[in-house]
């Protein structure tokens, strides 16, 4: 599996619809203080079901949504979609029936979020899983964020192991097993 592109609709300083293209090899993306890059990257994480508004830099989840400017209004809805190529069949069993998938999160004020695949309605559950299963994810060590680097230099070994477990695609057993462990 591999996101291809990222696509926003009102995310946070996103007002018009954006779309960035990741090309096949490293992709930079640069520009002065305050563009927008690190709402980028919020975009990613929120899009795979991160649920801390904390992480995303707000007091609460409607934050994400476009708040206004002194010349356009604020908006009532933000929506990111990632559009994944599927080509190598390994997305988890309910969505491997296409060599695309487009994962939609949207947000509405006072309604909360809402997940799609394909156009189908999924829980978030669905969608975590999905990235987890791909070594990646909302809480994943393959985000290294600003002063993340240290921490996992410095980790105790259990953490290691997780950033390990994580990288060889099985922490979406460890959350499946949880689950079941819970019933
Ligand atoms: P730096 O180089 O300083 O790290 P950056 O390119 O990472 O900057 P971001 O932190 O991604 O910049 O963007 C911050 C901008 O996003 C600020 O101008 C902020 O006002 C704007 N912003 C954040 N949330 C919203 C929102 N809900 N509505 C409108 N604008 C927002
Ligand atoms: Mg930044």
């Amino acid at each position: 599996m591999k996101i291809n592109r990222l696509r926003l609709l009102g995310f946070k300083s996103f007002v018009e619809p954006t779309e960035l293209i990741i090309e096949k090899g490293l992709t930079g993306v640069v520009g002065p203080n305050g563009c927008g890059k690190s709402n980028l990257l919020e975009a990613l994480r929120w899009a795979m079901g991160e649920t801390s508004y904390k992480s995303m830099r707000g007091s609460n989840m409607e934050d994400v949504i476009f708040a206004g400017s002194q010349s356009r209004p604020q908006r009532n809805s933000a929506e990111v979609t990632l559009f994944i190529d599927n080509s190598n069949r390994t997305a988890p069993a309910e969505f491997n029936d296409s060599d695309d998938l487009e994962v939609t999160r949207r947000i509405e004020r006072e309604a909360g979020s809402a997940y799609r695949v394909n156009g189908r309605d999924v829980r978030a559950r669905d969608v975590r899983l999905l990235f987890e299963d791909a070594s990646t994810g909302a809480r994943s060590p393959a985000l290294v964020g600003q002063g993340r680097v240290g921490e996992i230099v410095s980790a105790q070994p259990q953490e290691r192991r997780r950033v390990l477990e994580d990288a060889a695609g099985i922490a979406g057993l460890h959350s499946r097993r949880h689950e079941a462990e819970l019933r």
